[in-house]
């Protein structure tokens, strides 16, 4: 009897491909095992079983197999169903999904490099002698492809031997590794407490003066502490006293100084044991209530909608815990640049060794050490956070998860396929282990609030912040008017620049948010704050220089730009935003004593400098921060009093129908960083605009009426949650072919869904990237209609096109609910 087994490849191959087995080996694969197969003239891979069956395919001849890699299935089938169905729902194949969902260091192939493991002491003599080969063949060369290891062995397949290498950790692969950052601990130095009084003080001098150098360094502290509200570095010390080490660590000896470090601990693992119990507070144990007789109803999915600040890890926690209790796993989910290492130490606090952090950017070892982990449903994985990626771990007994700040759109991966979201993911992955799924937000995002109202989700509240600290007292400071009064320093209100300085006199820390984002510049009125609006759409147009039109990057509605503003007839249209650096160098002048840093992509380019800012904003080392959106996630800094936001009418022009949902999250987040301690926070809002209802909602905490006219909004335009959008990308070298082939897919599109909208094709905002030029088609789905039926429509259409020789170059991408 012949036997066949189906497997999946990990590339953009529409079906499964056909091998050849033996009984025996039928017998023993499973489905989620991997196999070395060949493909092509020369290739091999690592595929996935699929199916076992007795059918030769119809279309070729099946070769055979090299070798079963797994004894056991790396994947299980909750796994496999859930990726079919990313795959099916977001319109990419189940080879794509597997490429993304695995660690690559278990998809070896031809083509991968191996390099020798040189931190680890290896033994020799425990290596077998195939082994051997390939270690001694690594002394001689930096590097060897998987290919070229069969030929050093001699055999036609080296994956077994190249797996084996791995897990013995005598080789390791070829990529870029993250090492976990360690910050350097900082060291400071004040007087300690026991010589606060005067008295005691003039008994202190007095003591001193037998000891000249020691009463220099106390002085010395005396006049650096007048001269500055921050805490004083040990080194600043020891440089300003000219003194030795030696005198101050004597004074710290007699407890006349004392030494004190500001960092909080980072991800750090401890086996010390844990009986921390978490106490809620009324409103969070009332939300903790609800939410279980929410779930325990069967309504498995709930959105804990909590202000900054309101304690929503917390209630997270005390369900985690419960989950613990039921031996259960967890997932908890955290959009990628929020990923600190804050959130991640008070989860280690309360849950220890049960939590490991799953992170594309942390090497391979240790993400195939938590894969295995959560295979083997071993202890030290039961929660696992992680970012968009942790979906995927082969969890088989999930309680949980938690979906935290489910509103950011960084949980939507843009590129490559499977250009998935991780909440929505996470949703249907929590169905499949019968657990429930936990939305949490300070501001949902319009869909979870509609779906919540509907009755779809369940829906608990915090509307305190934990200790009663008050909400930040958010003010709104004109721009046009500063500007008309002469009150205006470059982009600095007086308003703001006293402020600054006001909270800076105090010893506080400020934070300046400027979102600079976008290409091409919006246009804006610097009279009136005007800005032109597509007539089909709620969106702003955008200024294309070459051109000198507005165009809408939706429906493709365009106009030539005026020279004069069409609300105010002012002559002063102004096409230039301003950024993050100005901001900077303009706080140098004014405040040319402070300390600035600055968080934005150019900052924080390099392998831990994120993090690095962070540390050094915690350790008060820079009074100022002066950030893009980078600063508006989930930090928590004690000592922010003040937050400015440069301008708002920059989020609020945003090209987009989300621009003004996302200009109220991100400058409630922003707001949200002000004032965590007792002193209430302030946060100064410049605009042009004072009056725009966004803003006014945002400085009334007023989600409500934001959510009733976003979503009446959405209703009137056809936007998502009242329609489902579909948008294909076409892209191809050649500018003629690709406008021709795109009109050719539109237009069939329209013959298929003459019930749906279909709009474009249009350029996208950046019409060539990488030497391919780019078009959108948007279909806008009803609610009513099978998304399914539709998509099946479009594959069937994507064939017929994919016949079309001349188009033949022309890709096409799919990107379901765009965002
Ligand atoms: P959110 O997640 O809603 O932004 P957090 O959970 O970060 O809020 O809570 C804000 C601060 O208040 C944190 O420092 C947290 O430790 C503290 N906190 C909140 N709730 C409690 C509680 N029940 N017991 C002790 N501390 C709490
Ligand atoms: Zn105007
Ligand atoms: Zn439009």
């Amino acid at each position: 009897m012949q036997c066949f087994v189906d497997v999946v490849l990990p590339i953009p191959l529409e079906r499964f491909f056909t091998y050849k087995i033996s009984p025996k080996e039928a017998d023993f694969l499973e489905p989620g095992m991997r196999i070395a197969v060949p493909f092509g003239k020369s290739k091999i891979y690592t595929a996935l079983c699929h199916r076992v069956h007795q059918n030769p395919p119809e279309a070729y001849e099946a070769k055979e197999i090299h070798q079963i890699l797994d004894e056991i299935p790396l994947v299980n089938q909750l796994q496999l169903q859930h990726w079919q169905w990313i795959a099916d729902y977001y319109m990419c194949t189940l080879g794509e999904v597997v490429r993304s969902a695995l660690p690559s260091a278990f998809l070896l192939e031809s083509e991968t490099f191996i390099l020798l493991n040189k931190n680890q002491e290896i033994d020799e003599s425990l290596l077998k002698d195939d082994e051997f080969l390939v270690f001694e063949a690594l002394q001689h060369q930096e590097s060897l492809k998987v290919n070229d290891i069969c030929q050093i062995i001699d055999r036609k397949n080296a994956l077994p031997v190249v797996n084996r290498l791995l897990e013995k950790q005598v080789v390791l692969q070829k990529e870029a590794l993250y090492e976990q950052y360690k910050p350097k601990k900082v060291r400071f130095v004040r007087l300690s407490e026991a010589y606060e009084t005067e008295e005691k003080l003039q008994g202190l001098l007095e003591s001193l003066k037998r000891a000249p150098k020691q009463l220099q360094a106390v002085l010395s502290l005396f006049q650096l502490q007048a001269r500055t509200k921050n805490p004083i570095k040990l080194t600043n010390l020891e440089n300003n006293a000219k003194v030795s080490k030696g005198v101050i660590k004597s004074l710290i000896e007699k407890g006349i100084l004392e030494d004190y470090y500001l960092q909080r601990d980072r991800v750090e693992f401890t086996d010390a044991p844990l009986n921390v119990s978490i106490e809620l507070n009324e409103e969070q144990e009332k939300a903790f209530d609800h939410l279980l007789v929410s779930f325990g109803r069967g309504r498995k999915v709930a959105l804990l909608h909590g202000v900054t600040s309101s304690g929503k890890t917390e209630v997270y926690m005390k369900l985690l815990q419960r989950t613990l209790q039921e031996g259960k796993q967890a997932l908890y989910l955290l959009p990628e640049i929020a990923l600190t290492s804050q959130l991640i130490n008070r989860l280690l606090k309360v849950f220890g060794n049960k939590v490991s952090v799953y992170h594309s950017k942390y090497s391979l070892n240790e993400r195939v050490e938590v894969w295995n982990n959560v295979l083997q449903q071993k202890e030290k994985a039961q929660i696992v956070i992680g970012a968009r990626s942790a979906l995927f771990l082969p969890f088989s007994n999930l309680g949980l998860i938690v979906v935290d700040e489910e509103h950011e759109q960084s949980f939507k991966q843009f590129d490559p396929a499977p250009r998935y979201h991780a909440r929505d993911a996470a949703i249907v992955l929590a169905q499949y282990h019968g657990s429930p799924c936990l939305l949490g937000s300070a501001t949902p995002s319009i869909e979870s609030m509609n779906n919540a109202k509907k009755g779809k989700y369940g829906y608990a509240r915090i509307t305190e912040r934990y200790g009663k600290v008050m909400q930040p007292e958010i003010e709104l400071v004109d721009l046009k008017e500063a500007t008309k009064k002469k009150q205006m320093t470059g982009h600095f209100s007086d308003r703001l620049r006293l402020q600054v300085g006001e909270a800076l006199e105090n010893g506080e820390q400020v934070i300046l948010f400027q979102n600079r984002r976008g290409f091409a510049p919006i246009v804006e009125c610097t009279t009136c704050g005007h800005s032109p609006q597509c007539p089909n759409c709620d969106v702003s147009l955008t200024y294309h220089r070459h051109k000198n039109q507005l165009r809408c990057h939706y429906c493709g509605y365009h106009m030539v730009l005026q020279n004069d503003c069409l609300a105010c007839g002012s002559f002063t249209l102004d096409k230039k935003g301003f950024g993050t650096e100005q901001v900077q160098e303009e706080l140098a002048e004014l405040f040319p004593d402070a300390k600035v840093g600055r968080m934005d992509l150019d900052t924080t380019r390099g392998k831990h400098a994120y993090e690095k800012i962070i540390t050094a904003f915690e350790q008060q080392e820079f009074d100022v921060l002066v950030g893009t959106q980078m600063v508006t996630k989930g930090l928590d800094f004690r000592n922010v009093s003040l937050v400015g936001i440069m301008n708002a009418d920059s989020l609020l022009n945003f090209p987009d129908y989300r621009a003004h949902e996302r200009s109220f999250q991100l400058l409630t987040q922003v707001a949200g960083r002000a004032g965590r301690t007792k002193k209430r926070g302030k946060v100064l809002v410049q605009t042009y605009n004072p009056y725009h209802r966004i803003l006014q909602q945002v400085s009334t905490n007023d989600y409500a009426e934001m959510f009733e006219n976003q979503l009446y909004e959405r209703e009137h335009f056809k936007y998502p949650p009242v329609v489902r959008i579909i948008k294909v990308t076409l892209k191809d070298k050649d500018f003629n072919k690709l406008n021709e082939a795109s009109e050719w897919f539109a237009g069939a599109l329209r013959n298929l869904l003459p019930h749906e909208r279909v709009l474009g094709p249009e350029y996208p905002p950046v019409s060539r990237i990488r030497r391919y030029y780019l078009k959108n088609i948007l279909i806008k789905i009803d609610l009513g209609h099978s998304p399914s039926k539709i998509k099946n429509g479009i594959k069937r259409i994507e064939k017929s096109f994919n016949a079309i020789s001349q188009y033949k170059s022309v890709r096409l991408v799919y990107n379901v609910d765009h965002i």
